[in-house]
């Protein structure tokens, strides 16, 4: 018998109209018994079937909803998920045959987006690299990985389940190969660059895949010019804006192996004379640039996740405002700031609301070209803020006229 979990009156709308998630201080009683990861039903104040999820007395988010159908959670409904959003990602990328055959990288599973909550997928040239960050998906992660051998026939699997918000479920951290080792240094092809991952000591997955399109975009902007891609990781950015043929580009970034990967990846695409790299922290060399007169045509700006909880916010939005004003600074007159937001905390509006703040700081005219997201296999739920967490914003920077 499935344990049943009577919701308050007051959360039965967002959770029924799509949001997966229930909080404990959102439910009346429950009835039955469960253990942690186990399949539970939620429903109404009145009784009524609202969902089966999988349930975790240890974090902030008692349950997460996995199916609006009263039927069987079993093996049968997880390689159906799977198959979905391996599914779409074959129609999104056109991809015919296998998906281990092409070169490129993508993600097969976002989580919530996928309605396989705390489940993330990415492959990268035919290697998965996934993590299973919730104790109610990680149980399920053997009919996972079987599913993703039937659906993608990978050429290896790696879990990335290092993360630290799996502490958070009660669960251990751990990585490694799932089957049969590989070389965990991979090289995808982004749209015409190589670009290297590595699966076990990148971050993340080891690669941000979500900016693709927008790496694409800044292409058009690139040619002939002096970029600055700050927080470049392995220089996802950079070497994209090189390729398009910008005259030089400074990849800056706190994490020495990211910038080792950046350069390894500038060689494999003969672009060293153009690309180089320095290990630094942003906030510090934006100021240094500031006063030794260093200028750029366009600045990236790609930060981490500043806010982390709702509570950090203030914090995060004068961080984001900082760098900001800092890069408007070093750019040359009419220059062009890519910058972007991925924390879920901070809203499209407060982004640009910051943006204009530190226009307004700076002195600057700001014009905003092109307001953009995540790429879609990163797909944005409705209903379901948390996954449209990527703002990347194009502008264009010049005095006050
Ligand atoms: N732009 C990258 C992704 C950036 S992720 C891409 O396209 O793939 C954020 C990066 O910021 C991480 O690589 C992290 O090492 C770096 N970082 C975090 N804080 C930093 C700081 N204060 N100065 C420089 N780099 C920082």
């Amino acid at each position: 018998m499935r344990a049943k979990l009577r919701l308050l009156p007051n959360v039965r709308h967002r959770v029924l109209y799509g949001h997966p998630w229930v909080f404990a201080n959102e439910v009346e009683s429950a009835e039955g018994a469960y253990s942690a990861g186990d399949i539970v039903e939620v429903r109404d104040r009145r009784n009524g079937f609202v969902g089966l999820g999988y349930i975790n007395p240890e974090s902030a988010i008692l349950v997460r909803i996995l199916t609006r159908d009263d039927r069987e959670v079993d093996e049968a409904f997880i390689r159906e998920r799977v198959g979905s959003a391996v599914d779409y990602r074959k129609a999104l990328f056109g991809l015919a045959g296998s998906i281990a055959e092409s070169p490129g990288g993508f993600r097969l599973v976002h989580s919530e987006a996928d309605f396989l909550p705390g489940l993330i997928v990415d492959v990268f040239a035919g290697y998965v690299s996934l993590q299973t960050l919730t104790l109610g998906i990680d149980r399920w992660k053997e009919t996972i990985v079987e599913a993703l051998r039937d659906f993608v026939s990978p050429k290896g699997v790696y879990e990335r389940n290092d993360a630290p918000v799996r502490e958070l479920e009660g669960l251990s951290r751990k990585a490694g190969y799932i089957g049969e080792p590989f070389d965990p240094l991979v090289e995808i092809d982004e749209n015409g660059v190589r670009m290297l991952v590595d699966v076990q000591k990148g971050q993340k997955t080891g690669y941000f895949l979500d900016q693709s399109d927008n790496r694409l975009r800044l292409r058009a902007l690139a040619p002939s010019k002096d970029v600055l891609d700050a927080f470049s990781y392995s220089g996802g950015f950079g070497l994209s804006a090189a390729y398009a043929g910008a005259r030089s580009v400074l990849c800056v970034d706190a994490s020495d192996a990211a910038l080792d990967l950046a350069r390894a990846s500038a060689g494999r695409n003969g672009l060293s004379d153009r690309v180089s790299c320095r290990a630094a922290n942003v906030f510090d060399l934006l100021r240094e640039y500031e006063r030794d007169g260093t200028r750029f045509d366009a600045v990236v700006l790609d930060p981490p996740a500043f806010a982390r909880s709702r509570r950090m916010l203030e914090k995060a939005l004068a961080g984001y405002k900082e760098i900001n004003l800092r890069a408007m600074k070093v750019l040359r007159e009419g220059g062009f700031l890519c910058t972007s937001s991925c924390s879920q905390h901070v809203t499209a509006t407060e982004f640009d609301a910051i943006l204009e703040e530190a226009a307004f700081d700076s002195r600057k005219s700001l014009r905003i070209l092109e307001r953009r997201g995540q790429r879609a296999d990163h797909p944005i739920l409705a209903g379901v803020p948390e996954t449209d967490y990527l703002k990347f914003r194009m502008c264009q920077v010049s005095r006050l006229s």
